[in-house]
């Protein structure tokens, strides 16, 4: 039988024990061990049936436990000294606060999921868990972060498994009551709320819920308040659920409505109001166009104000995937702008942004990650290798350039090392180091033998081995109500048995499947005599995407074979609470995405933490990690004539690393039963990926390479009234006008023999037409370098050059001026240079930005 309503029961707890509310309440608890074992011993039971939330744990405690604790002088003293704890922690100095007047006051982070904790299910997948951990890590280095975002009541969704091996989701409503979750209140106890104007003269309401994550607090925007209408409701209900106009409200009310509950939440408690806005992939893109409409409301054009707002902004892509970027019908924007929604703004500017106006575009398509780039003046990839292919991608924003000069920079993710390192691993440090931090690598030190490292992973392989069983009887009850899980369920997977984890959202370039292209070769993997194998499998298809559910399904059956079923289970309903089992747990983490299309990948970083190796294609983080030491590199077979023959190969070579390098390693013993060489692996993976993989190396770049460059741009913009914005805005009208006649007329060089030698000086000149600018409105470059035989320069080296005497002094109109300047021939074979004008402005973080050069035509071959 269903209630038809459901609410949550609020404990009460003796004043004595308050301090346990305040410390669940803040989640600071997710990564702080002290304070989750203190929730712990409240009741393990509970603790274990409550899936490790502290607010659940409390609501499940007896009055007589109550009773219990709140008399236990030696329980309340550590709780109080917890607390204590916890007040420094929020109040303290820390990294940021050692910065100086450059680091903003405030940023805002702005993200469609939020991965924190497994009791605050907001999240799909790595976007969502990426973003946690920059919050929490964020908090530890004292960086003023105010994050928005949604709250979804049914969160992504639970995915169950039918015995046809067929994912089933279902949608459990979350009760706010029963979560962290506080409502943003005016000062006369009243909701605090956010309003959005809509078509049909509709409005869409939504109430703030706080969340606190340690120093950071998180607006989580909810539709599901009485004002709204009956279909706004539902704007909330899930993530990524439903298409088009669902998913448009969705995003709306994210960046417009985000910035309005930032507005308010600053004007409610006094917080210093954000000088950079970060968004975390492009569905929260509006942002801009809000603070744009804002702007326009103090007295700034829209050009100026997109000037503003373009210099606070930093963007943020994620995929190389298309189908993971939001593109709407230019129809929908139009109706949902030609509104009241933002305030002198039209929608014809709106859609010039969102506009895919470039070579390869379709037409009346509005796209997220376009507008996304178009409202940031600093971008970027999230790792080196998705930095390059975003360059690529993206690279029609800014014609005439060189991919490598397409201004999206990267910052390689990171992973919350308390979040994601197993309380083994950093007890183990804080014993004989007296530091349970594991990013500082001295932990390693002699202090810690073979022994204790080889204990440790074994540990933590028994760990994953009972959840796994648990987790799969659970769900077989679940499938089979009434009846007890078969005993071969006692039995599944074995705690001395080399195993690998396999764990990732589904989509198809991920390529869950890629281990089964030979059935009868992995079989005779897993069941080795001598050195065994097993495999632990677990993820989530899109609802929509059945594709995604057949591949799991061929996985599942494969697992149901008899033969099979003890070395290879499908653990179901993936998500952070698993995942924190599941990767310390394996001792090889295994990731075979087509390359280049996995962005960066998280979850092996959070493997290595604890000392798994990785086995992995070349892609995203590992392309960039990986040294021979630490893992494997599954070889890309980037050349195959199609896609089929590629999965062949490429699974040729898992099986052939597995077989004969993997297992032969694990299994290969000293007279004490320790493979040493694996475990020299261990300790150069856990001692140099460590610190490296951390979120906090992660955020202090963000604060360092872009944050505050933003911060000092867009104080450059608004001071003295603005006068910045409104030079900028007018010198960029000035240049697009003018642009189409500026060019390189001429260009002449002298200075080497017929014969060009090593020491030689080339003296180039060239004329270049500046049809009323100034020479102090442009640059002009050589660039030159080694020319490949169809004359493309490889990555050229750049001489500014510089105006003749002759020429006008700065700052007067030209028409054309003579350029000049030397260079050495430092370097035997083929040469080659070329000139170029592209625009000029203290105000541009780069040459590229605004997609306009000039350059020479026809040959000059010195
Ligand atoms: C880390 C993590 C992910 C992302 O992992 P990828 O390697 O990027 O696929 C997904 N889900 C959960 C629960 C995670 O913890």
């Amino acid at each position: 039988m269903k209630a038809i309503k459901r609410f949550t029961v609020q404990p009460v707890l003796p004043p004595a024990l308050g301090v346990l509310d305040e410390l669940a309440t803040n989640l600071r608890w997710s990564w702080h061990l002290p304070t989750r074992e203190l929730f712990e011993q409240l009741s393990p039971e509970a603790w274990e049936a409550a899936a490790h939330d502290p607010v659940a744990v409390l609501g499940m405690l007896d009055s007589d436990r109550i009773a219990q604790l709140a008399n236990d002088e030696g329980f309340l003293s550590r709780a109080n000294a917890l607390r204590d704890d916890l007040h420094a922690y929020l109040s303290e100095p820390r990294w940021y606060q050692s910065l100086g007047p450059d680091a903003p006051q405030s940023i805002a982070y702005f993200s469609p999921e939020f991965g924190i904790s497994a009791a605050l299910p907001q999240y799909s997948g790595g976007l969502g868990i990426l973003a946690g951990d920059h919050l929490k890590s964020a908090s530890d280095l004292g960086v003023p972060l105010i994050a928005a975002g949604l709250f979804y009541h049914s969160g992504y969704f639970a995915q169950a498994i039918s015995s046809d091996g067929w994912q089933e989701e279902s949608y459990p409503i979350l009760d706010p009551d029963g979560l962290p979750l506080t409502v943003l209140r005016r000062p006369d106890g009243t909701a605090a709320q956010v309003a959005l104007a809509l078509p049909d003269h509709g409005v869409l309401y939504a109430r703030i819920w706080q969340v606190a994550v340690g120093r950071v607090t998180l607006l989580l925007l909810d539709t599901d308040v009485p004002e709204n209408a009956d279909e706004y409701r539902s704007v909330t209900d899930r993530l990524y659920g439903g298409g088009g106009e669902h998913r448009l409200l969705q995003e709306l009310l994210l960046g417009i409505g985000g910035v309005r509950a930032i507005a308010m939440y600053t004007r409610l408690t006094g917080a210093p109001a954000p000088e950079v806005f970060h968004t975390n992939e492009g569905h929260a893109g509006f942002l801009g166009l809000e603070r744009i409409s804002d702007l326009i409301g103090g007295g700034m054009t829209f050009a100026e104000a997109l000037e503003v707002v373009r210099a606070g902004t930093v963007f943020t892509t994620h995929t190389p995937v298309a189908a993971g970027i939001d593109r709407f019908d230019s129809a929908l924007i139009t109706r949902y702008f030609s509104t009241d929604l933002l305030p002198g703004v039209d929608v014809d500017s709106v859609l010039a942004l969102g506009a895919e106006d470039y070579e390869g575009g379709t037409e009346d398509t509005f796209n997220m990650a376009v507008m996304g780039l178009r409202l940031a003046q600093r971008a970027n990839g999230v790792s080196r290798l998705h930095g390059q292919v975003s360059r690529k991608m993206f690279g029609q924003l800014w014609p005439g350039f060189d991919s490598a000069e397409v201004p999206i920079t990267s910052v390689t993710n990171g992973v919350h090392a308390p979040t994601w390192t197993d309380r083994s691993v950093a007890r183990l440090a804080e014993e004989r180091t007296g530091d349970r931090d594991t990013t500082s690598c001295d932990w390693l030190s002699d202090a810690i033998s073979d022994t204790d490292l080889w204990a440790l992973r074994g540990e933590l392989r028994g760990k994953l081995v009972d959840d796994a069983r648990r987790r799969m009887k659970e769900a077989w009850e679940e499938q089979n109500p009434g009846a007890a899980a078969p005993v071969w369920y006692d039995h599944l997977l074995d705690p001395d048995v080399l195993t690998i984890g396999f764990a990732r959202r589904v989509p198809t370039y991920k390529r869950l499947t890629l281990m089964l292209h030979d059935e009868d070769r992995l079989r005779s993997i897993l069941l080795d005599p001598k050195r065994p194998v097993q495999i632990v499998v677990a993820g989530k298809s899109h609802p929509a995407d059945d594709e995604g559910k057949r591949l799991i399904q061929q996985l599942v059956r494969f697992a149901n074979e008899p033969d099979i079923r003890g070395r290879l289970v499908f653990l179901p309903n993936y998500d952070i609470g698993m995942a924190q089992v599941l990767y310390p747990g394996t001792d090889v983490w295994l990731n075979n995405p087509l390359r280049p299309l996995e962005a960066c990948g998280t979850s092996g970083m959070k493997a290595a933490m604890n000392g798994s190796l990785n086995l992995s294609i070349l892609d995203g983080w590992w392309a960039e990690f990986f040294d021979g030491e630490n893992g494997w590199a599954i070889p890309s077979a980037d050349a195959a004539g199609n896609s089929a023959e590629r999965d062949e190969l490429e699974a040729a070579s898992l099986y052939d690393l597995i077989e004969h390098q993997v297992a032969p390693r694990f299994y290969d013993r000293n007279d004490e039963g320790i493979p040493t060489r694996w475990v020299e692996s261990i300790r150069h993976t856990l001692a140099s990926l460590s610190p490296a993989l951390s979120a906090d190396r992660m955020v202090r770049e963000y604060v360092e390479r872009l944050y505050i460059p933003a911060a000092g741009s867009a104080a450059q913009l608004t001071a003295d009234s603005a006068a910045g914005a409104r030079d900028l805005a007018a010198w960029k009208a000035k240049i697009v006008a003018a642009w189409p006649s500026v060019a390189v007329s001429h260009v002449e060089s002298g200075g080497v023999d017929a014969v060009p030698e090593v020491g030689d000086e080339l003296h180039v000149r060239a004329k270049i037409q500046l049809d009323g600018l100034s020479i102090d409105d442009v640059s002009v470059e050589l660039l030159y370098g080694f020319a490949h035989s169809n004359d493309e320069l490889v990555e050229p080296q750049r001489l500014e050059l510089t105006p003749d005497d002759t020429a006008e002094g700065a700052g007067g109109a030209a028409g054309v001026v003579q350029f000049g300047g030397t260079v050495t021939l430092n370097r035997a074979g083929s040469f080659g240079y070329t000139v170029r004008v592209t625009p000029r402005h203290a105000g541009l973080a780069s040459e590229a930005e605004l997609g306009l050069v000039a350059t020479a035509v026809g040959s000059d071959r010195a």
